[in-house]
């Protein structure tokens, strides 16, 4: 069994995926040719376009990234008071809305699928209330219906961070298309990557409007601010490797997809160790390799199973550790927040996740569930 390996050989969670490179390099010799680097040039409109076709959305402006296309969309929304989120998510969600200046309550989840719990969001509801934020952890998508029949009957808006679930459908509609708006983020550790970037998909147009004034500082036409507005451009290179990622995104699926079903197998019988699921049936990118470790099974905890793999150069993550419900500034500003998420502070405390994608052949994930099998006492193999 291998023990060292170069830098460059290292297992990591979050090597990003290419692209098209050739694609890429021409459409680099073309934005200096025509010397437009931003601010609408021909490539983010096209690859709007091209957002726009393949999720069946009416509106998806790209922007310079999730998380400030998530504050634009807030803003936008006209969000105010307390917005209802998981606290097991990236904190950028719950950053979004309170750099906005919005409460963030943090609501408990469900533990199948990792995502907010419907039927725990009636009782954080105020009079202050304004939004509920789903977030489609791990690209597995939210109880739409559960939160959009609270937000009827509440008279609530609903949004969601789409971050991790470009190119996912719920009941055979792409995500993009659920709430008043989505926000998907194109950084380089996501499915579909522009270095940095991101996009706010809508069907509303008139929200839309808004949101594309707002993250060109308001500009209607040259000389003409008529609104509050912040900078939320994507620029051309980024969107030249937006393009050039629609070029191999079905071979980055199918990649994701045959590393899965080898993380299947490679940890099939190895006691106390679960990997999530995806529905079979839905299309979904298969993007993270996420395992369960339930330390009275396995007999070792999270944390040495970790160490044990970072040993081994196989930089598997902890995700969202500790939560937060847990992290600055809120356990400071809401510290009452942070003793009533059993099931997050539960999940936050299992989960880790294993490098997937594009950079990540068949032999590395047997060499991964090898290490796993190593340490884990009791595996039969
Ligand atoms: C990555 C991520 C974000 C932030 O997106 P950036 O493009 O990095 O700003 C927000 N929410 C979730 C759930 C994420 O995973």
């Amino acid at each position: 069994m291998e023990t060292e390996r170069s830098q460059k050989e290292m297992l990591h969670v979050g090597r990003p995926n290419l692209g098209d490179v050739d694609v890429f390099k021409q459409l680099v010799d073309q934005i200096f040719e025509n010397r437009w680097f931003t601010n609408s040039g021909e490539l983010v409109r096209e690859f709007e376009t091209r957002l726009c076709e393949y999720l069946g959305v009416r509106n998806c402006i790209p922007v310079c990234n999730g998380t400030v296309g998530l504050q634009i969309a807030a803003h936008a929304l006209g969000l105010t008071g307390e917005v209802i989120l998981p606290a097991f998510t990236f904190v950028a969600t719950a950053h979004a809305l309170q750099w906005e200046g919005i409460k963030p309550v943090f609501c408990d989840i469900n533990v199948d699928n990792h995502d907010i719990d419907p039927s725990k969001i009636d009782s954080l509801i105020t009079d202050r209330t304004s939004a509920i934020m789903g977030v489609h952890i791990w690209g597995r998508p939210c109880n739409t219906d559960a939160i959009q029949e609270i937000a009827d009957r509440r008279d609530l808006i609903v949004m969601y961070d789409a971050a991790h679930a470009f190119g996912c459908k719920q009941q055979g509609q792409m995500i993009g298309n659920f709430g008043r708006c989505e926000v998907f983020s194109f950084h380089a550790t996501k499915f579909f990557n522009t270095f940095e970037g991101g996009a706010i998909a809508t069907n509303d147009d008139e929200l839309a409007a808004k949101i594309r004034l707002m993250k060109n500082f308001g500009f209607a036409r040259m000389d003409e601010v008529i609104h509050l507005g912040t900078n939320g451009k994507m620029p051309e290179i980024c969107a030249a490797m937006g393009l050039a990622c629609f070029e191999k995104l079905d071979e980055v699926v199918s990649t994701n997809r045959r590393n899965f079903e080898e993380y299947r197998q490679g940890l099939d019988g190895i006691p106390g160790i679960r990997l999530i699921s995806f529905d079979e049936i839905e299309m979904a990118n298969w993007q993270y390799v996420v395992i369960e470790v339930d330390q009275g099974r396995t007999g070792v905890s999270r944390y040495d199973l970790m160490q044990h793999l970072h040993k081994n150069s196989v930089r598997a993550r902890r995700y969202f550790y500790p939560g937060c419900h847990r992290m600055e500034p809120y356990c400071s500003l809401y510290p009452d927040q942070t003793s009533v998420l059993p099931r997050t502070d539960e999940l936050c405390d299992r989960v880790l996740e294993l490098p997937t994608g594009s950079a990540i052949s068949i032999a590395d994930v047997n060499y991964v569930c090898e290490v796993i099998r190593q340490h884990v006492p009791g595996t039969s193999s």
